[in-house]
Protein backbone atom coordinates (compact mmCIF):
# COMPACT_ATOMS: atom_id res chain seq x y z
CA UNK A 1 0.00 0.00 0.00
CA UNK A 2 0.99 3.44 -0.86
CA UNK A 3 0.90 6.53 1.30
CA UNK A 4 -2.15 8.94 0.80
CA UNK A 5 0.76 11.63 -0.41
CA UNK A 6 -2.17 14.24 -0.90
CA UNK A 7 -3.54 13.76 1.99
CA UNK A 8 -0.06 14.17 3.70
CA UNK A 9 0.12 17.31 1.84
CA UNK A 10 -3.04 18.31 2.79
CA UNK A 11 -2.57 17.83 6.69
CA UNK A 12 0.62 19.41 6.70
CA UNK A 13 -0.20 22.95 5.51
CA UNK A 14 -3.15 23.34 7.29
CA UNK A 15 -1.14 22.37 10.11
CA UNK A 16 1.27 25.51 10.04
CA UNK A 17 0.75 27.56 13.00
CA UNK A 18 -1.17 30.79 12.18
CA UNK A 19 -0.15 34.30 13.26
CA UNK A 20 -1.00 34.53 16.54
CA UNK A 21 -1.35 38.65 16.27
CA UNK A 22 -5.09 38.14 14.84
CA UNK A 23 -6.93 40.44 17.08
CA UNK A 24 -4.99 43.36 16.31
CA UNK A 25 -5.54 46.10 13.06
CA UNK A 26 -3.21 45.16 10.70
CA UNK A 27 -2.21 47.06 7.74
CA UNK A 28 -2.63 44.20 5.51
CA UNK A 29 -6.80 44.62 6.04
CA UNK A 30 -7.05 46.24 2.63
CA UNK A 31 -9.58 43.96 1.41
CA UNK A 32 -12.44 44.55 3.30
CA UNK A 33 -12.97 46.62 7.09
CA UNK A 34 -15.86 44.32 7.79
CA UNK A 35 -14.10 41.23 7.09
CA UNK A 36 -11.16 42.36 9.26
CA UNK A 37 -13.94 43.04 12.12
CA UNK A 38 -14.65 39.43 12.10
CA UNK A 39 -11.72 38.35 12.04
CA UNK A 40 -10.16 40.75 14.50
CA UNK A 41 -13.56 39.14 16.86
CA UNK A 42 -12.55 35.45 16.26
CA UNK A 43 -15.98 34.87 14.83
CA UNK A 44 -15.77 31.30 11.99
CA UNK A 45 -14.46 31.90 8.49
CA UNK A 46 -14.82 29.11 6.16
CA UNK A 47 -11.59 27.08 5.64
CA UNK A 48 -9.04 27.69 3.11
CA UNK A 49 -9.83 24.85 0.08
CA UNK A 50 -6.58 23.18 -0.55
CA UNK A 51 -6.25 24.31 -4.37
CA UNK A 52 -5.55 27.62 -2.27
CA UNK A 53 -3.39 26.30 0.21
CA UNK A 54 -1.35 24.99 -2.43
CA UNK A 55 -1.32 28.47 -4.59
CA UNK A 56 -0.41 30.28 -1.34
CA UNK A 57 2.27 27.97 -0.75
CA UNK A 58 4.06 28.35 -4.25
CA UNK A 59 3.56 32.16 -3.71
CA UNK A 60 5.29 32.00 -0.61
CA UNK A 61 8.54 29.75 -2.21
CA UNK A 62 7.98 32.28 -5.33
CA UNK A 63 8.49 35.51 -2.82
CA UNK A 64 10.98 33.81 -1.17
CA UNK A 65 13.18 33.28 -3.54
CA UNK A 66 12.97 36.78 -4.86
CA UNK A 67 13.53 37.83 -1.79
CA UNK A 68 16.74 35.83 -1.31
CA UNK A 69 18.33 37.02 -4.47
CA UNK A 70 17.65 40.68 -3.68
CA UNK A 71 18.94 40.28 -0.40
CA UNK A 72 22.38 38.80 -1.51
CA UNK A 73 22.49 41.40 -4.44
CA UNK A 74 22.23 44.73 -1.87
CA UNK A 75 23.49 43.31 1.19
CA UNK A 76 26.91 45.05 0.45
CA UNK A 77 24.73 48.69 0.25
CA UNK A 78 22.34 48.06 2.50
CA UNK A 79 21.15 46.58 5.88
CA UNK A 80 18.36 44.07 5.15
CA UNK A 81 14.92 42.88 7.32
CA UNK A 82 12.80 40.45 5.44
CA UNK A 83 9.33 40.10 7.63
CA UNK A 84 10.42 42.83 9.74
CA UNK A 85 7.16 43.26 12.32
CA UNK A 86 6.61 47.14 13.57
CA UNK A 87 3.66 48.21 15.25
CA UNK A 88 2.15 52.14 14.49
CA UNK A 89 0.64 54.78 16.76
CA UNK A 90 -0.48 56.48 13.84
CA UNK A 91 -2.37 59.34 16.62
CA UNK A 92 1.30 59.61 18.41
CA UNK A 93 2.78 59.17 14.62
CA UNK A 94 4.91 56.45 16.26
CA UNK A 95 6.29 52.89 15.13
CA UNK A 96 8.15 49.93 16.84
CA UNK A 97 10.00 46.90 16.19
CA UNK A 98 7.56 44.24 17.76
CA UNK A 99 9.13 41.59 19.82
CA UNK A 100 8.62 39.53 23.52
CA UNK A 101 9.37 42.71 25.18
CA UNK A 102 7.68 44.81 22.90
CA UNK A 103 4.28 43.38 21.97
CA UNK A 104 1.47 45.41 20.09
CA UNK A 105 -1.06 47.09 21.56
CA UNK A 106 -4.47 47.54 20.48
CA UNK A 107 -4.32 51.31 20.11
CA UNK A 108 -2.19 50.48 17.37
CA UNK A 109 -1.61 48.67 14.05
CA UNK A 110 0.28 45.58 13.03
CA UNK A 111 2.29 45.64 9.96
CA UNK A 112 4.51 42.67 8.62
CA UNK A 113 7.09 44.48 6.17
CA UNK A 114 8.40 41.93 3.44
CA UNK A 115 11.35 43.55 2.35
CA UNK A 116 13.01 46.48 4.35
CA UNK A 117 16.47 48.24 3.22
CA UNK A 118 18.25 50.46 5.10
CA UNK A 119 21.25 52.34 3.45
CA UNK A 120 24.85 52.33 4.67
CA UNK A 121 24.96 55.30 2.57
CA UNK A 122 22.22 57.94 3.74
CA UNK A 123 18.68 57.40 4.69
CA UNK A 124 17.71 59.35 1.65
CA UNK A 125 18.45 56.15 -0.42
CA UNK A 126 15.87 53.54 2.45
CA UNK A 127 13.37 52.24 0.68
CA UNK A 128 10.96 49.26 1.20
CA UNK A 129 9.45 46.65 -1.28
CA UNK A 130 6.13 44.68 -0.82
CA UNK A 131 6.77 41.64 -2.81
CA UNK A 132 3.56 40.40 -4.29
CA UNK A 133 3.59 37.01 -6.92
CA UNK A 134 -0.42 36.40 -8.48
CA UNK A 135 -1.03 35.30 -11.72
CA UNK A 136 -0.57 37.46 -14.93
CA UNK A 137 -4.11 37.74 -16.88
CA UNK A 138 -3.64 35.88 -20.14
CA UNK A 139 -0.02 36.17 -19.39
CA UNK A 140 0.56 39.83 -19.78
CA UNK A 141 2.56 41.89 -17.64
CA UNK A 142 0.66 44.90 -15.31
CA UNK A 143 1.33 48.20 -16.50
CA UNK A 144 0.71 49.51 -12.75
CA UNK A 145 -0.06 48.40 -9.41
CA UNK A 146 -3.09 46.91 -7.84
CA UNK A 147 -4.26 50.13 -5.62
CA UNK A 148 -4.61 47.57 -2.47
CA UNK A 149 -0.66 46.67 -2.96
CA UNK A 150 -0.26 50.18 -3.08
CA UNK A 151 -2.65 50.77 0.23
CA UNK A 152 -0.68 48.25 2.23
CA UNK A 153 3.15 49.40 1.24
CA UNK A 154 1.63 53.07 1.82
CA UNK A 155 0.97 52.23 5.32
CA UNK A 156 4.41 50.60 5.64
CA UNK A 157 6.56 53.30 4.06
CA UNK A 158 4.06 55.91 6.41
CA UNK A 159 4.99 53.96 9.68
CA UNK A 160 8.75 53.73 8.85
CA UNK A 161 9.09 56.96 7.48
CA UNK A 162 11.00 55.73 4.66
CA UNK A 163 11.18 57.69 1.42
CA UNK A 164 10.09 55.55 -1.23
CA UNK A 165 8.51 52.10 -1.48
CA UNK A 166 8.19 49.70 -4.15
CA UNK A 167 5.62 47.30 -5.11
CA UNK A 168 7.31 44.22 -7.03
CA UNK A 169 4.83 41.69 -8.45
CA UNK A 170 5.82 38.04 -10.34
CA UNK A 171 3.63 35.56 -12.06
CA UNK A 172 4.08 32.41 -10.44
CA UNK A 173 2.75 30.75 -13.37
CA UNK A 174 5.08 32.09 -16.03
CA UNK A 175 7.66 33.17 -13.82
CA UNK A 176 7.50 37.21 -15.41
CA UNK A 177 8.47 39.68 -13.23
CA UNK A 178 7.06 43.39 -13.79
CA UNK A 179 9.36 46.14 -13.77
CA UNK A 180 9.03 47.43 -9.77
CA UNK A 181 6.26 50.23 -9.12
CA UNK A 182 7.72 52.71 -7.16
CA UNK A 183 6.37 55.76 -5.09
CA UNK A 184 7.37 58.62 -2.85
CA UNK A 185 5.99 58.25 0.50
CA UNK A 186 5.67 61.79 1.07
CA UNK A 187 2.87 62.04 -1.78
CA UNK A 188 1.08 59.05 0.53
CA UNK A 189 1.59 60.29 4.24
CA UNK A 190 -1.49 62.32 5.14
CA UNK A 191 -3.66 59.30 3.50
CA UNK A 192 -1.56 56.70 5.19
CA UNK A 193 -2.52 58.04 8.41
CA UNK A 194 -6.02 58.48 8.57
CA UNK A 195 -6.51 55.36 6.58
CA UNK A 196 -4.35 53.68 9.83
CA UNK A 197 -6.58 55.35 12.37
CA UNK A 198 -9.58 54.44 10.19
CA UNK A 199 -8.57 50.87 10.28
CA UNK A 200 -7.78 50.49 14.10
CA UNK A 201 -11.48 52.23 14.79
CA UNK A 202 -13.52 50.53 12.27
CA UNK A 203 -12.11 47.10 12.92
CA UNK A 204 -12.44 47.11 16.72
CA UNK A 205 -13.94 44.24 17.85
CA UNK A 206 -16.03 45.72 20.57
CA UNK A 207 -17.53 48.08 17.79
CA UNK A 208 -20.53 47.37 15.91
CA UNK A 209 -19.85 45.33 12.61
CA UNK A 210 -19.08 47.95 9.91
CA UNK A 211 -21.10 48.00 6.24
CA UNK A 212 -20.66 45.63 3.82
CA UNK A 213 -18.44 47.54 1.75
CA UNK A 214 -15.40 45.96 -0.30
CA UNK A 215 -12.54 47.56 -1.21
CA UNK A 216 -11.67 45.60 -3.96
CA UNK A 217 -13.88 43.96 -6.85
CA UNK A 218 -13.21 40.72 -6.06
CA UNK A 219 -13.29 40.98 -2.23
CA UNK A 220 -16.58 39.35 -1.88
CA UNK A 221 -15.87 36.26 -4.37
CA UNK A 222 -12.92 34.95 -2.18
CA UNK A 223 -14.42 36.19 1.23
CA UNK A 224 -14.29 33.11 3.84
CA UNK A 225 -16.69 35.09 6.20
CA UNK A 226 -19.38 33.54 5.33
CA UNK A 227 -21.77 35.73 8.33
CA UNK A 228 -22.16 38.55 6.15
CA UNK A 229 -24.93 38.44 4.07
CA UNK A 230 -22.63 39.88 0.73
CA UNK A 231 -20.70 36.71 0.99
CA UNK A 232 -22.08 34.32 -1.81
CA UNK A 233 -22.22 30.85 0.59
CA UNK A 234 -24.16 33.34 2.99
CA UNK A 235 -27.15 31.45 4.49
CA UNK A 236 -29.78 33.80 6.32
CA UNK A 237 -30.40 32.71 10.02
CA UNK A 238 -33.94 32.10 9.63
CA UNK A 239 -33.43 30.02 6.39
CA UNK A 240 -30.72 27.95 8.37
CA UNK A 241 -33.10 27.77 11.23
CA UNK A 242 -36.17 25.77 8.90
CA UNK A 243 -33.84 23.94 6.92
S1 LIG B 1 -18.64 39.06 1.83
FE1 LIG B 1 -17.79 40.93 0.96
S2 LIG B 1 -18.67 42.62 2.18
FE2 LIG B 1 -18.98 40.72 3.33
S3 LIG B 1 -17.22 40.59 4.73
FE3 LIG B 1 -16.71 39.45 2.88
S4 LIG B 1 -15.64 40.90 1.57
FE4 LIG B 1 -16.71 42.07 3.13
Amino acid sequence: MTPDLLGLIEDALRAKPERDDKALAHMSAVVCDRQSWAERKGLPFEPFDFRTLIKFELGHQFEAAIADTLQAELERDYFISRDYAIAWDPIRDVTHAIDEQNPAKTHEIVGHVDFYARSRHGTEHDFLLEIKSTSFLRGRIPEEAQPHYVEQAALYAAALIVPHFGILVGCRESGKLAEPFWFETSEKLEWARARAQEIIESTDPRTYMPPAEPRTSWGCRTCRFSGCERNPSYVAPSMEAAS
